[in-house]
């Protein structure tokens, strides 16, 4: 049994009051709460040993460095990266995205050129995409989804051709939890000489991840999905291919020698950390890592998945209630109350302590294909509870008779 109630008395921010009922956080999906340990390694690091790295010679700026460099080294095991040198700091998915398009792909594409990109993907993988396509004058294609809001893969063996040199895909989407089928999109893709890229923003903290095995190219997530702040995230390369990439920002550690006739670049991974990093965020991060790889995954997994489910039967009781690309084995559910805005729903919720997420979820594309301008989406992690689940049913059923 996974005993979520001790999980949930580990976050603070879980204690409180909103509006004055209980919180009932169902918006992990966003971003995860913290848990007093990720938060206590965070405060730690600025009262103790606050230092910038790689930099300077005291006590302080060592000890800072092993740490930032020990929790890389946590993320490299993690993800089952070979090397420390092939995961990258970054704020976030979306900025290693924007990263790989701007250096690999950039300098890679050519006019006609073609990228492939899933139809239920979040903005962060779809936008970057169209911005290297403009100017490399590439084409974006559409992946197309089925009816059943799973990837097509009948259509995207059509679509794959030897013009296609990138595929861009989500391991799981965020607005139905649809676990896509990257290890056949990454072996068909390959076959054709194709490199993919996997966002792994909802999937890092959802499976468990060994990118050698996946044998992804390039697979990038954020910290504050998994537990950990906001500002720090990851991108893993495979070492040859990030080898070969220019550098993106320009500035400190990122260099070998600066002279005025010229610039050489630093050896991987700081060619790509221009600047001082998040240093405390990758320290939190190694925490919230540490913290998740102490709970037991398969358990973990299976009382997600349970509350989603119960959560699907007892809305599919309510009249009006329409659940959208409903997926087995998923974290988040996304339903539509029809007649209703789904703003509405989210602030009489919010009324009853409940915080879900209301709108188009960075997935425009997503909510054309389902003829939606958004939707309503309840998303779980570890300390939610049957209770949780008991209070959002409750609350959209005052909410249907309400209005
Ligand atoms: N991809 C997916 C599937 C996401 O859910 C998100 C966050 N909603 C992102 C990318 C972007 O993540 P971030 O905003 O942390 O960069």
């Amino acid at each position: 049994m996974f005993d979520a109630k001790h999980i949930a008395a580990q976050f603070p921010a879980l204690q409180q009051q909103v509006n004055g009922q209980r919180l009932v956080y169902l918006d992990s999906a966003a971003t995860t709460q913290k848990p007093q340990c990720v938060i206590d390694a965070l405060s730690h690091y600025y009262q103790q040993q606050n230092a910038n790295v790689h930099r300077g010679s005291h006590s302080l700026t060592a000890h800072a460095t092993s740490e930032f460099e020990r929790a890389r080294e946590t993320v490299t095991e993690f993800i089952g990266a070979q090397s420390s040198k092939e995961i990258i700091w970054t704020r976030g998915a979306t900025e290693a995205l924007n990263l790989i398009a701007q250096t690999y792909a950039r300098n890679l594409l050519r006019p006609g050129d073609e990228i492939l990109v899933g139809e239920m993907e979040h903005h962060a993988n779809v936008v970057p995409w169209q911005i290297v396509a403009e100017q490399t004058g590439a084409k974006v294609v559409k992946i197309p989804m089925t009816q059943e809001c799973q990837f097509d893969l009948a259509s995207f063996n059509r679509l794959l051709t030897d013009k296609c040199k990138i595929v861009a895909l989500a391991h799981i989407t965020n607005v139905t939890g649809t676990r896509q089928p990257v290890e056949e999109v990454i072996a068909s893709a390959h076959k054709l000489g194709a490199v993919v890229v996997v966002d792994g923003a909802q999937g890092i903290v959802h499976e468990p991840v060994d990118v050698t095995q996946l044998n992804a190219d390039f697979y990038v997530f954020s910290g504050h999905k998994l537990y950990a702040p906001a500002g720090v995230g990851v991108l893993y390369g495979k070492q040859a291919l990030l080898e070969a990439m220019p550098p993106w920002h320009g500035g400190g550690k990122m260099v070998e020698k600066v002279s005025f006739a010229g610039t050489t670049f630093g050896e991987l991974p700081g060619k790509f950390e221009a600047g001082t990093p998040n240093v405390a965020g990758a320290i939190a991060l190694m925490k919230a890592i540490q913290w998740y790889q102490g709970l037991d995954q398969h358990a973990l997994a299976t009382h997600i998945h349970q509350l989603v489910e119960k959560t699907k039967t007892a809305l599919e009781q309510l009249d009006d209630v329409r659940i959208l690309g409903y997926q087995p084995n998923a974290s988040v559910i996304s339903f539509v109350i029809d007649g209703v805005h789904h703003q509405d729903v989210a602030t009489l919720l919010d009324q009853q302590g409940i915080a879900v997420r209301a709108g188009n979820h960075c997935a425009h594309p997503l909510m054309d294909a389902l003829g939606v301008t958004g939707t309503i989406r309840a998303s779980f992690a570890a300390y939610n509870t049957i209770e949780d689940v008991e209070s959002l049913v409750a609350a959209v059923e005052k909410a249907v008779d309400m209005l």
